[in-house]
This record gives C-alpha cells, structure tokens and sequence, in this order.
C-alpha cells in the first residue's frame, strides 16, 4: 500500500483531517483501530454552533437538542443564568457525528481501513497491525489524529501535551429545569480545578465531571454531585451509558516534524475553559490536510501547519490556560464571590452580548474593559491582567 498522506485515528480531527488532504488532491488513507467508527464515545456532545459549521455536515440526525443557555450554580447554590440570544449549541450523538464526518471524507476520495492499529514508522512508512496482520503502509506524510495518548506522537518524538484531566459521566433519566439550558455545578467538593455539567436532551441527561490531576478518583466526586440539592432534586436513579476518559490540555511545544502532524487530542487542541476538543479540532484539522497535500507534493512543508494553526487558534488557546489556571485555584468562597459578581445585571448583558464558548477571552475582555476591572483582577489573579 501507498499512499501521499496516511491519516492515523478516525475521530473528527481524523475524519476532517483525510477530507482535506484528498480536496487537496492527496492519495489518502484513513486507518481506525476499532471496529466501528465513533465507539467507544467519550464525550458529552455539546458543540457550539460554530463548531457545527467547522464540521460542514449541516444539522444532520445526530442533533439531540439545542441549547439556548446556561444555569451555573456556586458552591453557596446561588444561580446564574446565562440566557444567550438564540441557539447557542447542540448535543448531539457522538456515534452518529463521527461517522457522518467519516462518510464525508470517503466522498472525496479516502480510503479506511478499519480494526487497523498504528504500530510504529519509520521514514516513509507505517507499521500497523490490521486484522490481526502485521502490515507496512508507505506514506508520504502521516497525520497522528490518534486522540489523547497519541502513538503517533510518540513513536515520532514529539513532546506530550501539559496537563491532563479526567472525566467521568452517565447518561440517565433528569427533569431538567429548562431543557434548552446546561446546567453547570461548581466548587471543590464536586470538581476541583474544573465543573461539573448536566447536559439534557430528550428526558435524559448527560451527567458528569472533571477535575484536575492529583484530587481524589473522579467517581468519589462523581457520589458528591449525586448529592448536589439541585441535581438531586432532577436526576431519578438509574443510569443508561457510562463514559470515562481524559482531557488534555496545553499542547506541546512542537506538533510537526518534517514528516509527521498531530492534530486535535493528539495535539492538545481543546479549549482549557470547557474540555471542548471538536471545534479546535476541526479548524487545525483542516490546515493539516491542506498542508499534507501540498507537502507529499513537495509544495510546503509541514512547519507551515505549525505556523498556520498557532496563528488561527493559539492565543485563544493559552488565554484559555491562564483563565483555566486562574478560575482552578479558586476556594468555594472565591468562587462564591465571583459567580456573584457575574450575576449583576450589567454584567448580565455583556455576557449575553459576548459569551462564545468557543472564545472565552473575547467575554474577557469585555469585563475588564466593563469597567469592574480591579475585582476581576482580585478574584482571577495578576495573570489575567497581563493577557489584554
Ligand atoms: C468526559 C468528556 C467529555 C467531553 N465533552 C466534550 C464536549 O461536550 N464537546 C467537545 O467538543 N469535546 C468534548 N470532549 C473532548 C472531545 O471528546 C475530544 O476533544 C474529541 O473527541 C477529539 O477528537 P479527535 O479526533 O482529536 O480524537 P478522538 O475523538 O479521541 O479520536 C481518536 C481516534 O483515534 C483512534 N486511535 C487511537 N490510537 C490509534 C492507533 N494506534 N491506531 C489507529 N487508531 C487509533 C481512536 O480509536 C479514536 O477513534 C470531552 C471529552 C471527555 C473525556
């Protein structure tokens, strides 16, 4: 086998990533390691509308719900409601996303082979095990959208992401409180370093966590969320899906040598605010098929996907670390004190006018330029202030 460019992993960084390469006139093959694409899911499935478009698959069925808001909730109980102005973001099912995404790029060209796992390479190949056979697949350039613990990247040498979280979650019977609102719970006892989310659809929900390394295993927060009043007062036992898995955050120094890209998990492409991967994904995904395309052809090099996606999502992505590291360090009562001050009508607005989960420094600026700057600065630290 031989193709121009080999795309290792068929989650959507993958799907987006071959549909690229192949629009850019690539040979390309994309090879999953499981038997059936988009399983096991380890997500919750809310992507912004934004992200929907990145996809370019339209709102196909796998559209749960739509979202036009939030409920967050401080550690005290107080809520905040974050109302946005029309469709914020949709749930939708990973399974039947993720395989869209991959039908999409067999229309342009590409070719999969499933139950096929990456190995190792060397220059110019790949080594795999498919159907239980060891195989070599010559390659011009490989791109690793092998997820969080990326093969790729290491038989490659490139450096690991700089943090990772874990999360835990259920699917179950909620009566949600407005089923066109997530609801996210904060504070220490539930989540520390992160939040916890109820994210309904069709009288059920999505339930879980994540926090930061080192704290106690996620199912002992996972029992303390169970006991939230609000969530309690929702979630009636019994639980359909269970989902583990890991968040990583921070990407590493280099995603490309001269034959090699990582992108999206693989190349810690994800919102630190939310854990958010597919959108980030999707854009980065996009340049490194480009990129290959034109690389096999001997008309770029892979330091411009490098170059290319830093510059489309790069700031947003450490602004994103410093408010993630900022809001992580907060005590119950500091985050009392901030949800509060989020809860003014003024500030109301603004969020309204400008909350992008997909942009959170853009919201950010906002407020500081609100003229509450001093205690933004006193809840989120002096990092915040160097950022604008
Ligand atoms: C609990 C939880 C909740 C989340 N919620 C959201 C959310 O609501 N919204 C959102 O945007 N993001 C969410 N995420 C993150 C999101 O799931 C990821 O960012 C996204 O799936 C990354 O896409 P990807 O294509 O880079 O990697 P993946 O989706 O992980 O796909 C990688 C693929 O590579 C395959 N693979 C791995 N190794 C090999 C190998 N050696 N050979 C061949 N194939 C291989 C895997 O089987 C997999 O199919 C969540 C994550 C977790 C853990």
């Amino acid at each position: 086998m031989n193709y121009d460019v080999v795309v290792v992993g068929g989650g959507p960084a993958g799907a987006i990533a071959a549909k690229y390469a192949a629009l850019n006139g690539a040979s390309t093959l994309l090879i999953e390691e499981h038997a059936s694409i988009g399983s096991p899911v380890q997500c919750t499935g809310l992507i912004s509308t934004a992200a929907l478009n990145e996809c370019e698959t339209g709102e196909g069925n796998f559209v749960l719900n739509k979202m036009k808001g939030a409920f967050v909730y401080a550690p005290n109980g107080e809520e905040l409601v974050v109302r946005g102005k029309d469709v914020k973001a949709y749930v939708i099912d990973r399974k039947i996303f993720d395989r869209e995404l991959v039908e999409r790029s067999l229309d342009e060209g590409v070719d999969i082979l499933l139950k096929t796992r990456f190995i190792g390479m060397e220059k110019g190949k790949i080594s795999v095990i498919s159907d239980g056979e060891r195989k070599e697949i010559h390659a011009s350039v490989v791109i690793g959208a092998d997820g969080i613990q990326s093969s790729v990247g290491r038989a490659a040498g490139l450096g690991r992401c700089e943090k990772f979280i874990s999360g835990i979650q259920f699917e179950a019977p909620y009566a949600a409180k407005d089923p066109e609102f997530v609801e996210i719970f904060t504070g220490n006892d539930i989540a520390p370093g992160f939040f916890a989310w109820a994210v309904p659809f069709n009288g059920l929900a999505r339930i879980g966590l994540a926090r930061n390394p080192g704290a106690n295993p996620p199912l002992y927060y996972l029992r303390n969320l169970l006991k939230h009043p609000v969530v309690a007062s929702r979630y009636r036992g019994s639980r359909t899906e269970w989902v583990l898995g890991g968040i990583p955050l921070g990407p590493p120094k280099k995603t490309a040598t001269d034959s090699v890209m990582l992108v999206g998990d693989a190349a810690g492409q994800v919102k630190p605010t939310s854990g958010g991967g597919v959108y980030m994904g999707a854009v980065c995904a996009k340049i490194a098929g480009e990129v290959a395309a034109k690389a096999s052809q001997k008309e770029a090099v892979l330091g411009e996907y490098e170059k290319r996606w830093r510059s489309a999502v790069g700031r947003e992505l450490s602004i994103g670390m410093r408010i993630h590291k900022s809001l992580g360090k907060l005590s119950d009562e500091n985050l009392n004190e901030f949800i509060s001050f989020l809860n003014k009508p003024k500030i109301s607005e603004i969020i309204t006018d400008y909350g992008d989960m997909d942009h959170p420094s853009v919201l950010l600026q906002k407020l500081i330029q609100s003229g509450d700057k001093k205690q933004l600065i006193k809840l989120l630290g002096v990092a915040i202030k160097t950022i604008f």
